[in-house]
């Protein structure tokens, strides 16, 4: 088994490791929790500043055009492009990506007007089903959602009633992954139209869209691309379909033109159809300044250290921790596993709650999970080695038990 030794050499010939230096993190700090909230770089915090002091206070609405604020929705999306296999003109960034679903939802509906079932799954993150419902309902047509409850009842699900396949690409609970090319031409061939959340894939690991031919796509800004809290998200349009397809939140950034402030819609034959009103530049320079630092690694290195990171975490609990419970509730072959692990526990809430208070940061995830998130760019080998030691010593001295460790905030 990997020990602690083993571990610090592993960073010292870890090509990704001198980029740990570029984000905030404190010392001491094991921050297992970046596929929820991406932790900051300086170069953020360098561009926001100069997106408020000199472009804002000083340029004013002039910024526009010479800070380029407004194509910041398309060059944004460029610089995600390249992680999720999609042309530097099919990607906008803008919204949620709750509200980005919605939109390519309603598209993806209104491309097969004689279907009325949505496919998905009910262990999907609970806003892609409850903007599936509220879109269902809104429709007015008897829409409904059918909900599988495993990759193996998909076959079954997807009939020829079916309009759209919605899944999320890695569960944000276990992390498995489904074979985007394979679902998407079962989707395909039964007629339907196939979108896809990336919010745990973008990131955290190689993702073709063009190669699966996916029709949509839709992640967050601010999980693995750590853009910041509440960073606007990404929407994937296939190029064959941006001419013709229709989302119903046509706002002003979606027309031809907007500033010829017509009194009808006509809609931008591009990406920028997906756009709706005046984005939030704050947020979008920062993940614009986030952004940066892909391109100066490989996805192949990304993929192949958080593997690593994974299997000896995985490893070391299981030897470290095994009698106390626990058990792996994410795929063990790593060929079917995103960039974090999970394991299942019935004392999950208090036993994350001690781990946070000794600087070790994952979360629970409802109703018994234990989840950790292993995001290369900054997370160590030595940081699993010593996570590992913390959860053994909470379980065994249980100091978990105590009062202060079960009481729950807002947001867990
Ligand atoms: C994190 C996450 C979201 C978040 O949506 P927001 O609109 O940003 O709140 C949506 N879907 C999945 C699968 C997620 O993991």
């Amino acid at each position: 088994m990997t020990d602690r030794n083993d571990a610090l050499n592993l960073d010292r010939q870890d090509p990704l490791a001198p980029l740990r230096a570029e984000f905030t993190l404190r010392d001491g700090l094991i921050y297992l929790d970046g596929n929820s909230l991406g932790p900051m770089q300086t170069c953020v915090a360098d561009r926001v500043r100069r997106c408020l002091e000199t472009e804002w206070a000083q340029d004013l609405i002039a910024s526009w055009n010479t800070a380029d604020w407004y194509r910041l929705p398309q060059t944004v999306g460029a610089k995600i492009a390249p992680l999720i296999g999609a042309g530097a003109d099919d990607v906008a960034v803008t919204d949620s990506t709750s509200v980005n679903l919605f939109k390519v939802l309603a598209a993806a509906v209104s491309m097969r007007p004689d279907r009325r079932v949505i496919v998905s799954e009910r262990s999907n993150f609970p806003t892609d089903l409850y903007i599936a419902e509220g879109l269902a309902a809104f429709a007015g047509k008897g829409h409904e959602l059918r909900l599988i409850d495993s990759a193996d009842e998909l076959d079954a699900a997807i009939d020829a009633d079916v309009a759209a396949v919605m899944l999320t690409h890695v569960n944000y609970r276990t992390g498995e992954v489904h074979d985007m090319a394979d679902v998407t031409r079962k989707a395909h061939a039964a007629g339907a139209v196939m979108v896809w959340d990336l919010a745990h894939s973008a990131g955290a690991l190689s993702v073709d869209l063009a190669a699966a031919d996916a029709d949509f796509a839709i992640g967050c800004g601010y999980k693995y691309l750590n853009g910041g809290p509440g960073a606007p998200a990404f929407v994937y349009v296939a190029p064959r379909l941006q001419a013709d397809v229709t989302q119903p939140l046509s706002g002003w950034f979606g027309h031809r033109a907007p500033f010829e402030m017509k009194p009808t819609f006509e809609a931008a034959t591009t990406i920028h159809r997906f756009l709706t009103g005046t984005p939030p530049v704050l947020s979008l320079v920062a993940l614009d300044a986030a952004l940066d630092i892909w391109s100066r690694v490989s996805m192949d290195a990304v993929r192949e250290k958080s593997v690593k990171l994974c299997e000896m975490f995985i490893e070391r609990v299981e030897a470290r921790c095994g009698t106390y419970g626990l058990s792996l509730a994410s795929p063990r072959d790593a060929s079917r596993r995103g960039s974090q692990v999970c394991f299942a526990h019935p004392d999950a809430f208090p036993i994350m709650q001690a781990l946070i208070a000794r600087g070790v940061v994952g979360d629970f995830r409802a109703p018994d999970i234990l989840r950790f998130g292993f995001a290369p760019l900054y997370v160590r080998f030595v940081d699993v080695h010593d996570a590992v030691e913390h959860l053994r010593e909470i379980l065994e001295t249980e100091v978990w038990r105590q009062d202060k460790f079960m009481v729950k905030s807002a947001v867990t």
